[in-house]
């Protein structure tokens, strides 16, 4: 086999920490600083303002002024992004450098966590059907912030912020600050009361035996009150594994590398082994230069306080790790292959999921259409390890993650795909069809065939056609 050409080269590439100091505003931040988490939180960049103080004056005036205007008209996050993040934008450009402004604009981390408005679809910036809370986690809340949408497992959001904002986040309607366009839900019960519910419901329900901890990003608890949930669900019987979402283990590695956060993952690790349950760490890397020696470190450290595994459940976003065209002769899953390895073999971290980027509001210049994202899974089929091979995954409104193989029809004019699901959600209760109903999700407008961009133009004039089509179709 060796010498054969292949879609994909596979190469051992050796992760790198950019250097910093090439950015103005960081020139004296020394190793020490660096490493510190609290640095790292006090030294978040949240406004084109400090943007430019970290950046210089090679980062362009326009590009600035393209990332103000998104803010104002378009983004559904603010602008919160740490030091080690900003860092890996653009990591081997000098801030001097002429292409500064065009390798910023093309950076694939950049594109999601600083979005600017010339990024957005012009015609289509949104679907007509993209909702603030796309998946109806609110509607599935057992009790606030308890999203109880599969049998056996549940979603406990335990609280509404991050050490990172990303431009696509799903729970855009209840994560972050305000944004000049869309407001934020807040939750109505204080945070006490609302996870001590969480707790009485996860006792009282049994057939649970599954509790994904997030948020927002668990980082950004306090830890004695993470270790004291996390503890309480130890002591839940019915409760086999738990599984602490964090994308700061990338965003802000500094945090899960401090000293109070490894002995508590130790004392937590040890009771879980204990108990026989699985305690996991999932994050969220997108693109394969975020993965550092500091995001690895910060993994062996997990693995080293004794968790089960820490796994990733990245996004596909057009730009960031798909929908290039392939190159002569290569596949255009070449950089989710990249991404995959720098996670599996610079990091140890199983690449686990993609999901579809949802459809949230100003989503569509990022999100693909399933026919893509099932190109893609065909393409990286048989280059790693089959337990390392991630799912990419549709998570289908009112019925959840469907590999994107799964379609039950697709019609590819109109860019509706139907779904059928296996279990109920509380919201089915009384529905008697519920298990046999075909449940729709959509592909971008602006990528349909030219008559299936007309449907969709006649329909949003007349909107009572959607709903009179998209009824008939989905009771089908
Ligand atoms: S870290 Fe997760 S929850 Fe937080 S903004 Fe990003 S995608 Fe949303």
């Amino acid at each position: 086999m060796g010498g054969l050409q292949q879609p994909y080269e596979y190469r051992r590439r050796e992760l790198a920490e950019p250097d910093w100091r090439r950015l103005p505003g960081w020139t004296d931040v020394t190793p020490a600083e660096w490493e510190s988490a609290q640095w790292q939180r006090a030294h978040c960049v949240k406004n084109t303002r400090q943007l430019r103080d970290v950046a210089g004056p090679g980062l362009s005036e326009a590009f600035l002024a393209d990332l103000e205007r998104d803010q104002r008209e378009r983004a559904t996050m603010s602008m919160l992004i740490p030091p080690q993040m900003l860092n890996t934008i653009a990591p081997s450009v000098a801030a001097s450098d002429p292409s500064c402004t065009e390798a910023w604009y093309a950076d694939p981390v950049r594109r999601y966590m600083l979005p600017v408005f010339s990024d957005r679809q012009p015609l289509w910036p949104s679907h007509p059907y993209a909702q603030r809370d796309s998946l109806h986690e609110a509607e599935m809340w057992a009790v606030e912030g308890l999203t109880h949408r599969y049998p056996t497992k549940v979603l406990a959001e335990l609280l509404p912020t991050c050490p990172q904002y990303c431009g696509h986040c799903t729970r855009m309607d209840l994560v972050g600050n305000p944004t000049a366009a869309f407001g934020k839900h807040k939750f109505a019960m204080a945070r006490e009361d609302r996870l001590t519910a969480m707790l009485d419901y996860l006792r009282q329900t049994p057939g649970v035996r599954d509790v994904v901890v997030s948020g927002g990003d668990v980082a950004n608890l306090p830890w004695p009150r993470l270790e004291s949930f996390v503890s309480a669900l130890l002591e839940i019987e019915s409760v086999r594994d738990i599984r602490l979402a964090s994308k700061a283990l990338m965003g802000l590695p500094q945090h899960w590398l401090s000293a109070e956060v490894t002995a508590g993952m130790t004392r937590l690790a040890a009771t879980a082994r204990a108990r026989g349950v699985n305690l996991a760490i999932h994050t969220h890397v997108n693109a394969a230069q975020s993965v550092t020696p500091l995001v690895a470190k910060a993994a062996r450290a997990m693995f080293e306080a004794g968790v089960r595994d820490v796994r990733n459940q990245g996004v596909l976003l057009r730009g960031v790790n798909a929908g290039w065209p392939a190159p002569a002769g290569k596949t255009s899953a070449g950089p989710l292959l990249d991404l995959c390895f720098a996670l599996l073999d610079g990091a140890g971290i199983m690449p686990y999921y993609f999901y579809m980027c949802d459809m949230i509001p100003g989503a569509e210049h990022w999100r693909l259409t399933l026919g893509e994202a099932q190109q893609l899974q065909s393409a990286i089929m048989g280059y790693l390890p089959g337990f390392a091979t991630p799912r990419l995954v549709c998570d289908v409104p009112y019925v959840g993650k469907r590999w994107v193989h799964q379609v039950a029809r697709y019609d590819t004019t109109l860019g509706i795909s139907y779904w059928t699901k296996n279990y109920r959600t509380g919201l089915e209760a009384a529905d008697p069809l519920a298990l046999e109903r075909e449940y729709p999700c959509y592909d971008p407008v602006h990528l349909l065939p030219a008559a299936g961009q007309a449907w969709w133009r006649d329909r949003v004039r007349q909107p009572e056609l959607v709903e009179l089509s998209l009824s008939h179709d989905t009771a089908q």
